[in-house]
């Protein structure tokens, strides 16, 4: 392993000098991810920032909606009450990743910067774009089966791994940061990059730039949400895909959707065809399956991952049956 040094930051001023003074430096929350890339010598920081400290882990009501720190551990993100009542995508998303040990562990900040589960991004004896810029990616020709159908390049066909990200970006979420240059707060859409032809960048944040927080602004009728993933086991496996679904519905009509896709997108993946299709339409199966269609109708598939295409359409009818048959109201 690359030798490194460790510090605690006591806040986050403290945490954003010292990445400055030092290039190399990385931040580490939780540790879940950071930990595993270090030890594959994928990430070699010259010092680790430790961040699970800062005074940054609660949530609380905010303008109608709520904020959570980005040292929020996700389990409590998924367990707290005003979540579970108002977003329960969200809670839904969370408690489908991982494992209850390693939710315990991780948090809502270290979720967003989580990296790709490509085997060839993983593994340094092969090429990847990602890892090393202009090394070639070995997943365009390699066993792709997990790889995105939407979004990739001719550079990086690497899936985005997130669960969180996929309901936050249903919800509208504005990740809040803070750096050398003031504090900036970045729609959820925006903060994930396409890779393009530069996938080792991932997101907007800036060396130096830490997350502070993220906000799930009011959205009244999200209590009517749904996350569904889909895997290849019922516990402790990645999404193959995963629909996130909020839907306002009206005497029958659908007034309001946010539509979101994991496993599929090389970022958390939005789909605007899918609401276009959705919005002022009967919330009825003919309308779920032209939204399915219209979601996947730019994907684009690989030797090993053509099944994801199908698998996606018939997820996202799944979610939305579910969530147009869900009855309540906001807590
Ligand atoms: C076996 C296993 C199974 C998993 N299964 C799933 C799954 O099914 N679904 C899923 O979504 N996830 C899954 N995960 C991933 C897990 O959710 C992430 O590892 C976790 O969310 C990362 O959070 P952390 O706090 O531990 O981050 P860390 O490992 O501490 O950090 C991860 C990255 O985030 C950066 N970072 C952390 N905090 C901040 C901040 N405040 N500002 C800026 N950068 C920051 C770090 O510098 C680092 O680059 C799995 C992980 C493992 C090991």
């Amino acid at each position: 392993m690359n030798p490194f040094t460790y510090v605690r930051a006591a806040n986050s001023d403290e945490a954003i000098a010292t990445l400055k003074r030092e290039p190399q430096a990385m931040l580490i929350a939780g540790g879940t991810n950071m930990l595993d890339l270090m030890k594959e010598g994928v990430h070699t920081p010259s010092q680790l920032v430790d961040i699970r400290k800062l005074p940054s882990t609660e949530i609380v009501t905010k303008d109608g909606g709520i904020r959570m720190g980005a040292a929020a551990r996700n389990s409590d993100v998924a367990y707290n009450s005003l979540v579970q009542k108002r977003y329960p995508v969200l809670s839904e998303a969370i408690l489908a990743g991982a494992s209850a040990q390693l939710r315990n562990m991780a948090t809502v900040g270290g979720n967003l910067m989580q990296r790709t589960r490509c085997p060839y991004f993983h593994d340094i004896a092969f090429a990847c774009n990602k890892r090393q810029p202009d090394s070639g990616c070995a997943a365009l020709e390699g066993f792709n089966r997990m790889h995105a159908v939407l979004g990739t390049s001719e550079h990086c066909i690497a899936a985005n791994p997130s669960d969180m990200c996929v309901a936050l970006v249903a919800l509208d979420a504005i990740v809040q940061t803070q750096g050398p240059g003031g504090e900036r707060s970045i729609p959820i859409t925006d903060f994930h990059l396409l890779p393009g032809d530069t996938p080792h960048l991932e997101t907007v944040l800036e060396h130096g730039e830490i997350i502070t927080a993220v906000d799930l602004p009011a959205m009244p009728f999200a209590w009517r949400s749904h996350y569904l993933k889909v895997r290849d086991r019922a516990s402790y496996a990645f999404a193959l895909v995963s629909a996130a679904v909020v839907l306002e519905i009206d005497g029958g009509e659908i007034r309001n959707a946010r539509i979101a896709l994991g496993g599929v997108g090389t970022k958390p993946w939005r789909s605007l065809e899918a609401e276009e299709v959705l919005v002022s339409a009967p919330a009825i199966e003919e309308t779920f399956t032209a939204a399915a269609n219209a979601a996947m109708r730019e994907a684009r598939p690989y030797q090993y991952n053509q099944f994801k295409i199908e698998l996606a359409k018939r997820t996202l009818e799944e979610a939305l049956k579910t969530v147009a048959a869900m009855s309540g109201g906001q807590a």
